[in-house]
């Protein structure tokens, strides 16, 4: 697909269609839209746009298409790979001036929203009528690349995931035409689900531009436990009896001995260095939460946990997961000198431990740096490898490392990523996930977007 570059013609018209305020092609503003939180390399794109409505993103996009220009849409740019990059340059729709929360509708359990609103906010918005929007992928997202990246987090298993949580969209498609999708009923057999097609495109089909979501109870009362195991094998098989025990968890992480021993260190946790398991739970009373950890202590003691503290009550879920809610900072934090590649991958349970031996295997006999972390309920597994920023022999030997293990993960009957996208790091696995159905998915691209102007470069190989 060839593009054509910002002329000063173009440049004028686009800042004509906003406040000038709202169009920049600043050094520093065209760097901070050049990357995500991956460590994918950084490419500028040529003006960024702050829409503040929809009328605004359909004279852009109408524009564009027109002219043969990119349009890449931007939450936050917490991405891991590279989904929002502006990699064939163009404009960079920036949604944080769209932004409003417009309506809670809390006996419908709903809310509307813009897309730029970030998710935590519209937590703090709804934290006094009980109600709370689910998915949550820790970083500052919003709703708008949750929706575009299907994020979820380490509650996925008990609340789902963002596609979960999509009742209707406003979405404009690439050639400015704006699209109403889904209903607010919380339930329809209407048609072919485009909302669904639409959720985790990445921006590739169309930009959307509000969304009504789907709001859950928030639970009355927490509790948590931390439970270490002698192996990931025993790991594994007391996760599968706590689900198949129907204690139904609201989190179920299991995290390898590597981490542990860093969140020893940095939070002076004194945990058993070996795989545990972080567990939380949801329900109605303490009484029936304190059942649920005997039965989930029983479950762990049976598969050799040595280890295992339990904690009844908000606060003390709070302190257990506070540090696996900073894991990921942590180890960042702890190689200043090097980049970190964050591989995420899912596979069925019954896969897991195949996995993590051989996640073991290929990383045998190297001096690589490595942590694995998993919502281990949901079979999606997150290796974290830390390499030396500019060796390149290390890197190699990493994304050498990496390509095996996806390939593996698709093997096993998983998938090349279970929450953080397609982007542009896993464009090469495409093929083999989906095989022939590859093509109907460049099919419905076409179609929603014939001159290719949406997000190019990303998901196809
Ligand atoms: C520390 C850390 C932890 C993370 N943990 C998780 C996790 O547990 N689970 C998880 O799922 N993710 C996780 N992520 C990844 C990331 O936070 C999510 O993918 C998030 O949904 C991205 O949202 P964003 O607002 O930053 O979107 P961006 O990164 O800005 O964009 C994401 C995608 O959405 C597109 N886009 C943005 N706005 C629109 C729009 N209005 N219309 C159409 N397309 C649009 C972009 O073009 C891009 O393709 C983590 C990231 C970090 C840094």
């Amino acid at each position: 697909m060839k593009f054509n570059p910002l002329t000063q013609t173009h440049l004028e018209n686009l800042e004509a269609m906003v406040a000038p305020d709202r169009f920049s092609t600043g050094e520093s503003v065209l760097d901070l839209h050049a990357k995500d939180e991956s460590r994918h390399p950084p490419c500028r794109p040529e003006a960024v746009i702050w829409p503040q409505s929809p009328s605004e993103v359909s004279a852009v996009l109408k524009y564009a298409n027109i002219n043969g220009i990119p349009v890449t849409g931007w939450g936050s740019g917490s991405s891991l790979e590279g989904n929002p990059i502006p990699i064939k340059k163009g404009i960079v729709l920036d949604f944080s001036e769209m932004n409003r929360i417009l309506e809670i509708r809390e006996e419908d359990f709903q809310a509307d929203v813009e897309p730029g609103v970030v998710y935590q906010d519209l937590n703090e918005k709804l934290r006094h009528t009980g109600l709370f929007f689910p998915p949550d992928p820790g970083a500052r997202s919003t709703l708008g690349g949750m929706i575009a990246n299907n994020a979820s987090g380490i509650r996925t298993i008990y609340y789902g995931s963002t596609k979960d949580y999509v009742l209707k969209l406003s979405v404009v498609l690439a050639d400015g035409e704006m699209i109403e999708l889904g209903t607010r009923a919380s339930k329809t057999s209407s048609g072919y689900d485009l909302i669904r097609l639409f959720v985790g495109s990445e921006g590739t089909l169309g930009i959307v531009v509000g969304a009504t979501v789907r709001l859950a109870g928030l639970p009355a009362e927490f509790s948590a436990a931390i439970a270490n195991f002698p192996s990931v094998g025993t790991a594994g098989k007391a996760v599968f009896e706590i689900m198949r025990g129907g204690l139904n968890p609201a989190a179920l992480e299991l995290l390898g001995s590597e981490c542990i021993e860093l969140m020893n260190k940095e939070e002076s946790l004194g945990l058993n260095v070996s795989p545990t398991l972080f567990m939380e739970f949801h329900g109605t009373t303490t009484s029936q939460l304190a059942e649920v950890l005997e039965i989930a202590e029983e479950i762990c003691r049976a598969e050799g946990c040595s280890q295992f503290q339990p904690g009844l009550g908000r606060t003390e879920r709070d302190r257990i997961f506070k540090a696996r809610h900073a894991l990921g900072d942590m180890i960042f934090r702890n190689h200043p000198d090097c980049h970190i590649l964050v591989m995420d991958v899912a596979v069925p349970i019954t896969a897991y431990s195949v996995l993590i031996t051989e996640i073991r295997k290929e990383l045998a006999g190297t001096d690589l740096v490595s942590y694995y972390l998993s919502h281990a309920g949901n079979g999606n597994v997150h290796l974290n490898i830390a390499g030396k920023k500019g060796d390149q022999k290390q890197w190699d030997l990493i994304n050498k490392i990496s390509q095996c293990l996806v390939s593996k993960c698709i093997e096993l009957g998983g998938t090349a990523t279970g929450e953080h996208g397609i982007g542009l790091g896993k464009r090469k696995y495409m093929a083999a996930e989906h095989g022939t159905s590859l093509q109907w998915m460049k099919r419905v691209k076409s179609l929603f977007d014939p001159n290719g102007i949406l997000n190019p470069g990303k998901i196809f190989p």
